[in-house]
């Protein structure tokens, strides 16, 4: 079968992989030249997770796709992922707190519910406040996105970088199969799905002139957090992988006020955070992807692996029904009870 994937993203690159690895005959077409930083999936660092607050029917996913990121590793030989835990830090009904704790409860995941004492404790690079509690996670940790696309995109025998794909329909006469997995693009060429996009700023700061400060960010003390609070909202971190300096907020002890580098990116939001994956309405022949909402990354392989069902197979034995594209299409309608049109 004849695949055409739009975008050599994570998620595009991802299904190639899968469809090649299948037999299918896969070319990847892109408007840049992969991998690249002017999308969504560059820069040194995106955090995995298991116990997963957005929604427990995440986890069998997330169950998968470290094995996948395991093969990826093996073929390529590179080192992508880095376990160092995760902790999902605020008030104990904070939704990432609340959230990931019912999802290790639902799968019997590998985690640990902290109180503020032992929080306080154990990780001494947070600032921890009355109230402040946490979820320890520890399947989790860290993937890098710059060398886990090349390593995707080396196991893709045909990609045509710069080449921008103008229209679905130029493609469909050529192929058997289109994927769409144009990221933050998406919406040039998906018109009936409505995202938004959202660019995105990375801080990395040094280190505060404490000998003992350094310490308290190294992997394995410092595991990458989601926190939430009521004042700030959601903010997330990983450990220093640099030994000098920390993604990071206010809300850190021993790290300075002085930003040392930026990276800006883009999350492609659908109204509900959730990930859509699914044939299109129009024409079963074409299947998109969106899933971002700034949490995508992670699932990458077995996001490709499910399209690649898609493509072959015509649907898949995991549960997508939460990812159709259906939710978002707009409702019949429905006559107001005062008779009434809308106008
Ligand atoms: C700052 C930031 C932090 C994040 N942190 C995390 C995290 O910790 N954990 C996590 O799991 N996720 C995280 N994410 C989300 C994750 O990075 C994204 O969900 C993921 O990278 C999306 O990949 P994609 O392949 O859909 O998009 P992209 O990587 O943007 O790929 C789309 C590709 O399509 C190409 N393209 C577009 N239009 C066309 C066209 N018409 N013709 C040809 N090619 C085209 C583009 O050039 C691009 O290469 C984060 C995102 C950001 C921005």
């Amino acid at each position: 079968m004849k695949v055409a994937v739009v975008g050599g993203g994570v998620m595009g690159a991802a299904t190639a992989w899968r469809l090649a690895k299948r037999g299918a005959d896969v070319v990847v077409y892109d408007r840049h030249s992969p991998p690249h930083a002017l999308g969504s999936s560059h820069g040194e660092s995106r955090i995995i997770r298991t116990a997963y607050f957005e929604g427990s029917w995440y986890v069998p996913l997330l169950q998968e796709v470290f094995g996948l990121w395991r093969e990826l590793e093996g073929i390529s030989g590179k080192r992508l992922l880095t376990m160092t835990g995760a902790l999902m830090i605020g008030g104990e009904s904070s939704e990432n707190v609340a959230g990931a704790l019912a999802a290790a409860k639902e799968h019997h995941l590998d985690a640990e519910f902290l109180d503020t004492e032992a929080l306080r404790r154990r990780y001494r690079g947070h600032v921890v406040r009355a109230g402040d509690v946490a979820v320890l996670d520890r399947q989790a940790g860290i993937l890098n996105p710059d060398a886990s696309v090349a390593a995707l995109l080396a196991h893709v025998p045909h990609v045509e970088s710069e080449t921008e794909v103008r229209s679905i329909s130029d493609l469909r006469g050529r192929f058997d199969r289109v994927v769409v997995a144009a990221g933050p693009w998406t919406p040039e060429l998906i018109d009936w799905l409505p995202l938004s996009v959202e660019r995105q700023v990375h801080g990395w700061f040094s280190f505060a002139r404490d000998a003992e400060a350094g310490s308290w960010f190294t992997p394995d003390r410092f595991p990458a957090f989601v926190r939430f609070s009521d004042e700030s909202g959601f903010m997330y971190g990983i450990p220093s992988l640099d030994g000098k300096t920390v993604l990071t907020s206010k809300y850190m002890r021993g790290v300075s006020g002085h930003v040392t580098r930026t990276l800006t990116c883009m999350y492609t939001n659908t109204p509900d955070g959730h990930f859509v994956i699914d044939f299109s309405p129009e024409d079963r022949s074409v299947v998109v992807i969106s899933a971002c909402s700034g949490h995508g990354f992670k699932f990458g392989p077995v996001i490709g692996d499910i399209a690649a069902d898609l493509v072959l197979d015509g649907g898949t034995r995991r549960d997508i029904s939460r990812f159709s594209a259906a939710r978002f299409a707009p409702s019949p309608h429905v006559p107001h009870h005062d008779g009434h049109r809308d106008q």
